[in-house]
């Protein structure tokens, strides 16, 4: 049985139209088995409701679960609409009965997080995971106003994971287990279609894989049923040599590897969840990105020996990042001070973009967020701490061996004023890294872009 996994992500989800393409796009695979997003806007609506019942503001938190009730009610009737079939009644009164029901568990759990005050991981997660809960249920539903067999599996019996909320990891052996189920379903004529982003953890509370988690979902359930393909249709045709929303002349990539396509993902291009490489790579299933409104255009193939002439593959660049300094106090040996250092972060489970160090201290870059002041607390233990942050992280992948210095100089020549906080260069993995201010960072990947890829851009 040659299964692909189909992602499908929040802007195919968008409407009653998009629904239409994604079903007909399912309908041209014998064994698909199907993964999707929330709709358009709902996670970050969800989350949004979510503050405000923290804050208080319950109300407004209601308005927004209303709004997203109203608005996968009528992606349903206008699909239905569209669609006759004698079943239609059926179909929208069962759609109606399971969103409503979602809604009723959304407001109960607005209500509990108003009454605590905050906003727990374990209660961001509950509440994030229901737009996927609610969609991958209703196209479910819509597919069979088509004739077709779709049948919805929830992914909390698929995906298990720690209780690491916000970004769970998976449990790999239960999840590998639990996909065999899939085979059934579909040698029974059936196609599975399983909300991505979320899953469960052994207390049987919800979990969330992390931003753009759906992609992550895709690719462990591919990896779990040994997929012919793992096809992440999105509404761009491809991993791009630069991210397509800022530099505009970015050219889709024909193929990349593994390694440089997690090397993107996690600098900052949208494309990909970060982790999603891993199941695929260790089963060498080649991952496709497509472009659901272009289905003609070939897309981007991720494979795991994929080489290139360029000089650079691609660029990608992450906002809100900051650079901490620690600089070691004389008692501190030069041998344990960068254990000392790295054991706060590990301690937080954070993960760092670049580090620089001398032999008495250390620079590191990583995401700005509310921990990095309690890290600073941590450091003060080892070193004197200083801080700086609206910075941005701007990364070469993929860069040419052979003219690393060329490339490095064509880099530092179109940086024009822009100053650099921090560089750093890898010939192993092929990766250039600059921490630039965070108000410099899109023009100046911009002018690099402009300068790297004129070749391709011609
Ligand atoms: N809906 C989730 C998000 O926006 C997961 C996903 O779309 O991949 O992050
Ligand atoms: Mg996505």
């Amino acid at each position: 049985m040659q299964i692909n996994v189909l992602k499908f992500g929040g802007t195919s989800m968008a409407d009653h139209k998009t629904w239409k393409q994604v079903l007909e796009i399912i309908q041209k695979y014998e064994w698909p088995v199907v993964v999707v997003s929330a709709t358009a806007r709902t996670t970050r609506q969800l989350v949004e409701a979510a503050q405000l019942a923290s804050k208080g503001k319950l109300e407004e938190a209601f308005e927004i679960s209303t709004s997203i009730q109203q608005r996968h009610s009528k992606i349903v009737e206008d699909f239905l609409q569209e669609n006759p079939h004698p079943k239609n009644k059926l179909i929208k009164d069962s759609c109606d009965k399971h969103t409503a029901a979602k809604i009723s568990k959304l407001n109960k759990l607005l209500t509990y997080t108003r009454r605590q005050k905050t906003l727990s991981p374990q209660m961001k997660d509950a509440i994030s995971a229901i737009g996927e809960q609610i969609s991958s249920y209703l196209l479910a539903q819509c597919g069979l106003a088509l004739d077709m067999l779709t049948q919805h599996i929830e992914a909390r019996k698929l995906i298990k994971t720690d209780n690491e909320y916000g970004r769970a990891n998976p449990n790999r052996l239960l999840i590998n287990q639990r996909c065999g189920s899939l085979e059934t379903v579909l040698e029974s004529g059936f196609t599975p279609i399983i909300g991505g982003f979320y899953g469960e953890a052994p207390d049987k509370t919800v979990t969330t894989l992390g931003f753009e988690g759906s992609d992550y979902t895709a690719s462990l359930i591919g990896g779990a049923v040994g997929a012919e393909t793992i096809e992440i249709w999105t509404d761009v045709s491809g991993v791009y040599t630069g991210d397509p929303r800022f530099i505009t002349e970015a050219k889709p990539l024909k193929e990349m590897s593994y390694f440089d396509a997690t090397e993107m993902a996690y600098f900052g291009a949208k494309v990909l969840h970060p982790s999603t490489l891993k199941p695929a790579q260790e089963r060498n299933i080649p991952v496709f990105v497509k472009n659901m409104f272009k289905p003609e255009d070939p897309g981007t193939k991720i494979v795991r020996d994929s080489d290139h002439d360029l000089e650079v593959l691609a660029l990608s660049f992450k906002k809100n990042m900051a650079t901490v300094t620690v600089s070691a106090y004389e008692t501190v040996m030069g041998y344990s001070f960068l254990t000392k250092v790295f054991a706060v972060l590990e301690k937080h489970r954070l993960a760092v973009d670049a580090v620089n160090t001398t032999e008495a201290s250390v620079t590191i870059a990583l995401s700005d967020d509310e921990i990095l002041d309690k890290l600073s607390k941590e450091f003060i233990e080892v070193g004197t701490v200083s801080i700086e942050k609206g910075k941005g992280v701007l990364t070469l992948i993929g860069c040419s061996i052979y003219s690393a210095d060329a490339l490095i100089e064509s880099v530092f020549s179109s940086l024009g004023t822009a100053e650099t906080d921090m560089i750093s260069f890898t010939k192993e993995k092929r990766i250039l890294n600059l921490v630039l201010n965070e108000n410099e960072l899109v023009d100046v990947a911009r002018t690099v872009h402009a300068k790297l890829f004129k070749n391709i851009l011609l």
